[in-house]
């Protein structure tokens, strides 16, 4: 599965956005210091956090079975990749 890292503001630690998922132990919380994120929308937090890593690894698998039958086209996979690059980093100078 596609883990997706993330590093806590209060402690600096590092943890998978699946450890403050819906199944884990602290959802919305990290989970070496219980700092609560996102205070005023945790559970909207935590909703959106429990698929992050099953889409994004679902998204390669549909893509890899897209790139299995290139036959007679080629997929741009580079250009792909770059602008997901600019979108994601997009949101991420919004957001801050
Ligand atoms: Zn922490």
């Amino acid at each position: 599965m596609m883990k997706i890292q993330a590093t806590c503001d209060t402690c600096g630690r590092k943890f998978l956005l699946s450890q403050i998922g819906p199944q884990s132990d602290a959802p919305g919380r990290c989970p070496f210091c219980g700092a609560r994120f996102a205070r005023h929308y945790n559970s909207v937090l935590v909703d959106a956090v429990g698929g992050v890593e099953n889409e994004t690894q679902r998204f390669i698998n549909l893509l890899a079975k897209l790139q299995a039958m290139e036959t007679g086209f080629d997929i741009d996979i580079k250009a792909l990749l770059s602008q997901l690059e600019r979108d994601v980093l997009g949101h991420e100078r919004s957001s801050t």
